[in-house]
């Protein structure tokens, strides 16, 4: 087992009831191996970011505490989409439910299948807003801070629903 760390972890989802999704995952985050939710953000409500002709979004971040390793803790999102039912079809298509390792600890990750920080996270609105509810001091390595990065980015129709 390695030393506990802490992840940030976005959500986000389209289809099938968003609201619900969210909560059904925040909810499993929590019981996943090793790990418990320290924290969830408001969740936030936008426009899609890819392909235009699907629904708005819903979204939202959470701080855990945990002792899985990074690689471990992808594939436990990943069965978690897996049971919400997600299906990839095209690239930002609309989907039950994602989650993405925002950060983890402080570590800088580029391995094929696993970028920490997220490659998205300093010019996305629906993940720094969030992110600034928790942390506004956190720091993106290499990018500034979240409250800084939050005054950078576009926040077009972007509202906190609850
Ligand atoms: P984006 O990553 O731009 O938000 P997406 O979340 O829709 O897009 P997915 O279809 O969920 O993309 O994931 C595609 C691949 O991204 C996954 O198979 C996973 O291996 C990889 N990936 C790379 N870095 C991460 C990360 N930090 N968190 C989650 N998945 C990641
Ligand atoms: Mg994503
Ligand atoms: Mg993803």
């Amino acid at each position: 087992m390695i030393p506990r760390q802490q992840a940030w972890i976005g959500l986000g989802s389209n289809l099938a009831d968003p609201l619900a999704q969210l909560r059904r995952a925040l909810d499993e985050l929590d019981h996943l191996p090793e790990t418990r939710l320290l924290a969830a953000s408001s969740i936030y409500r936008s426009p899609p970011m890819g392909p235009k002709d699907q629904p708005d979004y819903f979204n939202a971040v959470a701080r855990l505490e945990t002792g899985l390793a990074p690689q471990a803790l992808l594939a436990e999102l990943q069965d978690i989409e897996r049971a919400h039912d997600r299906v990839r079809e095209r690239r930002w298509g609309p989907r039950t439910l994602d989650l993405d390792i925002l950060l983890y600890g402080g570590l800088i990750i580029d391995e094929p299948d696993l970028q920490v920080p997220h490659p998205g996270l300093h010019e996305r609105a629906f993940v720094l807003y969030p992110l600034r509810e928790l942390a506004p001091s956190l720091e993106i390595p290499g990018r500034g801070t979240v409250r800084i990065l939050c005054e950078q980015v576009v926040a077009d129709g972007l509202v906190a629903v609850e």
